[in-house]
């Protein structure tokens, strides 16, 4: 399961920001998560107590937003939702259409004390 190492990343960004801005107790974290990254929301709801336990994130409440897939079609220019990463454009079906949003994941917003 690649959502505990995930979560794992996240403890230790958490870690470093804390060094650096000199808090000391997270209550609140918000993750951003694209639909076509492969991480399971369900998975990092399940697994943020236990990664969190014992470090400045233990009991803080998780949040998190998905993210739609959206591409942009490089014939026609139209921004297109996508279900797959590799989806044909919905408008012109050109199979050419870069990804802009979707296989994120990052901290959006973070609460502390
Ligand atoms: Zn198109």
């Amino acid at each position: 399961m690649h959502e505990l190492s995930l979560l794992e990343n996240v403890r230790e960004i958490l870690e470093n920001h804390a060094l650096q801005q000199n808090f000391s107790k997270v209550i609140k974290v918000t993750l951003e998560i694209g639909k076509l990254s492969c991480v399971e929301p369900d998975a990092l709801r399940f697994g943020f107590d236990v990664v969190m336990k014992d470090s400045l994130a233990e009991n803080a409440e998780l949040i998190i937003t998905e993210l739609n897939g959206l591409g942009l079609c490089r014939q026609c220019q139209q921004h297109i939702e996508m279900e797959t990463l590799y989806d044909p454009c919905s408008y012109c079906d050109s199979p050419f259409v870069t990804l802009i949003q979707g296989t994120e994941m990052k901290i959006k917003d973070l609460i502390v004390s």
